[in-house]
């Protein structure tokens, strides 16, 4: 998971798009009963899909929850909180008035969005309509202040909330942290099933990657202290290095533990790849 600074992606929205959505709540306020209020939403769904690309963007195409870019499969717009049901309230007839609010908008892969089962590891995971709170007894029913709720889901666009994950060097994910922070990493794993074994498999073979990389970088900063020798090679490492660290590319959180695992006094030059 990356910080996705939604607050400035909000920005390049079109106002054409804003004045859609604002009609859209309008007509959803207006539905006098539940099957009406799901009619309207589905009669307005494609205007989350038209924000699609804006989403998509802020993140080089990558699932903000589990950062697999996959360019052959249609990546969804999560509700982060459920349009029209709340698996963990089942009286709650969903957000549906932010059914058309943008900074509701996550991009995410069919993996993080819907149910699957893990057919190696047996677990089953996928958001879908799921939404648990850390305070369920002020769980907000009526169109009105969310502030109040405190989602136990690791939120991309909340700047703390990536950190709370810790990759271990085999690519498996796990809770940086004790206490209530590790409930919801743990949660989140499970609910964005980020221990799917595929993608535990597609991550370590980033990090296999990287770790090749840093064994060649020892060698060649060696060397390039020494005597200036092997510069080239060893800024291609270095190049290389950076790019897998970078927030676009593929599984940086979990490449950027695994270097910093490798930082010590004798190779400094690891500083630089961040
Ligand atoms: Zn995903």
């Amino acid at each position: 998971m990356i910080f996705i600074d939604l607050v400035r992606l909000e920005q390049r929205v079109e106002l054409s798009w804003k004045e859609k959505a604002a009609a859209a709540l309008l007509d959803v306020r207006a539905a006098t009963t539940s099957d009406d209020r799901k009619k309207v939403l589905t009669k307005h769904a494609s205007l989350w899909a038209e924000v699609k690309h804006h989403l998509a963007g802020a993140s080089t195409g990558k699932c903000w929850y589990c950062e697999t870019r996959d360019v052959r499969s249609d990546a969804a717009v999560d509700h982060f909180r459920p349009k029209s049901k709340v698996e963990e309230s089942p009286e709650h007839e969903g957000y549906w008035w932010l059914a058309f609010d943008f900074r509701n908008y996550r991009y995410c892969c069919t993996f993080c969005n819907s149910t699957r089962v893990d057919r190696v590891g047996g677990s089953r995971g996928g958001k879908q309509t799921h939404f648990p709170l850390l305070n369920p007894e002020d769980r907000v029913f009526e169109e009105g202040d969310i502030a109040v709720e405190r989602p136990m889901l690791l939120d991309p666009i909340r700047a703390t909330d990536p950190a709370l994950l810790y990759f271990r060097e085999d690519g498996v994910p796990e809770p940086r942290y004790g206490g209530e922070k590790g409930l919801r990493a743990s949660k989140s794993i499970e609910i964005y099933h980020l221990n799917h074994t595929e993608l535990v498999e597609a991550r370590l073979e980033t990090l296999n990657r990287v770790r090749e990389l840093i064994s060649l970088g020892r060698r060649y900063y060696d060397s390039w202290l020494l005597d200036g020798s092997d510069e080239p090679a060893f800024e291609s490492v270095i190049a290389q290095l950076k790019k897998l660290c970078a927030p676009g590319a593929e599984y940086s959180a979990a490449v950027r533990d695994l270097v910093k695992g490798y930082r010590d006094s004798e190779h400094t030059w690891i500083d630089q790849v961040f």
